[in-house]
């Protein structure tokens, strides 16, 4: 089990009270799994995934990634299991903006502790894996299209060949052929690496490409049958 989430709840502070971002959710993922999370924006889903990701830390309940208890971490293990475990596509696009392709993936080598000659080949190879050529490899965020990006996004986001991946709408920007390149390269990825992917989207055109569909509605998470939603 790659993410095991059971009864967790998530508040934030709301004038005098407090809103219920999610409530008392069971989620899990296992690894060679495509999961997709649905539902209206304010549902709760971007929480979901900064629970899932360690960078929120829940009001109640228990998440545990790659076999980690993660509340039975101190700050600098979180962080580490965070670096090491788990690869994060934010929704807003953080690409450095004079970086190329490459030098984004070697800088998040760097970051980890990667040798130099490590960095520079798993750049190549994971920009490769997610359909980049070499003369795209050596652009920066500008000279590419939206598409492109995102291929980066998700490329740097396995530098630390995570156990999960989590992935916040990934086709918002794009149109819908890119966005059915976007949602495949994903499921390949997950099944080639043995990846727990978690594809928040409110995007329901390419939900045949996942594994299992779950639906968010004011903080509670339910699975749906497929072809109910698809
Ligand atoms: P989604 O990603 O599905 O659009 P979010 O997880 O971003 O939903 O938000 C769920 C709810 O929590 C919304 O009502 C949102 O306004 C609220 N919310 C999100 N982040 C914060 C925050 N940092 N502080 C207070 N409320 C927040
Ligand atoms: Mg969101």
């Amino acid at each position: 089990m790659s993410l095991l989430m059971r009864g967790v709840t998530l508040t934030y502070p709301d004038g005098a009270s407090r809103l219920r971002a999610l409530d008392a959710v069971d989620f899990t993922v296992n690894g060679g799994e495509f999961s997709a999370v649905v539902g209206r924006s304010g549902s709760g889903k971007s929480s979901l995934l900064a629970v899932a990701g360690t960078l929120l830390t829940p009001d109640e309940g228990g998440v545990t990634v790659a076999g980690t208890p993660v509340h039975e971490l101190d700050d600098a293990c979180r962080t580490r299991l965070r670096r090491d475990r788990i690869g994060i596509v934010f929704q807003q696009s953080n690409l450095i903006a004079a970086l190329t392709a490459a030098e984004q993936l070697e800088l998040a080598g760097h970051l980890r502790g990667h040798p130099r000659r490590d960095r520079a080949r798993r750049a190549r190879e994971l920009l490769a894996a997610v359909g980049l050529d070499e003369a795209q490899q050596s652009r920066r965020p500008h000279q590419l299209s939206g598409g492109e990006r995102q291929r980066v996004n998700i490329a740097r986001a396995l530098v630390a060949e995570p156990a999960l991946l989590l992935v916040d709408e990934p086709t918002a920007a794009l149109d819908e052929e890119r966005s059915a390149q976007i949602v495949a390269l994903l499921g390949a990825l997950t099944r080639d690496r043995g990846l727990a992917t978690v594809m928040v989207t409110h995007d329901l055109a390419h939900l045949a490409a996942v594994d299992r569909v779950h639906r968010m509605a004011d903080g509670r998470l339910s699975e749906v049958e497929q072809s109910t939603v698809a």
